[in-house]
């Protein structure tokens, strides 16, 4: 990491507004979104040090950018080794980039009232996006690839999705409550759109 080039992530917060006031149609938010984030994710040489920190004791959810108007947040995901989720949903659309390391995710379908494993395990290395939304398949299990590596993901979501009353979900499928909140760290400072481009001219 020779350079940081922290205007990748203004860039993205800026070209995923511009997206926002174009389209409300979640398919093209996914579609066009994850191109977005996958261009994000295709350079680790710009996410800060102070949301790039694991925690032993559990995977640590750092708020990189919360939008004004309340449409999208994005999130850094850091994994220590062997950290996992429990089986989650979102209630929102979301896409996931991996920045860093590698993860396992594993979808989960409704039976009636029990869930089930939907399809294999994915396994997603950096640079790669995935989705998840109700209307996609809303329910998932994510797990660090490594139990010797830390792991990095970008997550960004429909919401503010740090307050979104959602839900966890017990080996029976029986739901509960859950908000995830974010780690105590403010988020970065971004450029706007006028320096990010004045930055982006100057190298
Ligand atoms: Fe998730």
């Amino acid at each position: 990491m020779s350079q940081h080039r922290p205007h990748r992530l203004s860039d993205f917060v800026a070209d995923l507004s511009d997206l926002l006031d174009q389209t409300g149609d979640e398919a093209v938010i996914l579609r066009e979104g994850a191109a977005l984030l996958a261009h994000l994710v295709a350079a680790d040489d710009w996410l800060p040090e102070p949301q790039s920190q694991p925690d032993p004791a559990r995977y640590q959810q750092y708020l990189l950018h919360r939008d004004p108007a309340g449409r999208f947040s994005v999130v850094s995901f850091v994994w220590g080794p062997g950290q996992a989720t429990p089986v989650h949903d979102h209630t929102v659309w979301g896409l996931v980039g991996v920045l860093r390391g590698a993860e396992l995710s594993q979808a989960y379908e409704r039976r009636g009232e029990a869930l089930a494993a939907a399809g294999e395990v994915q396994r997603l290395e950096a640079g790669q996006v995935e989705a998840v939304s109700p209307t996609v398949g809303d329910i998932h299990r994510v797990a660090n690839a490594f139990d010797d590596l830390v792991s990095i993901s970008i997550h960004v979501y429909g919401a503010d999705i740090g307050t979104v009353k959602r839900s966890t979900y017990d080996a029976d499928g029986k739901p509960k409550a859950f908000v995830s909140g974010y780690a105590d760290v403010p988020p970065p400072l971004l450029f706007d759109r006028a320096s990010a481009l004045a930055y982006g001219a100057a190298e």
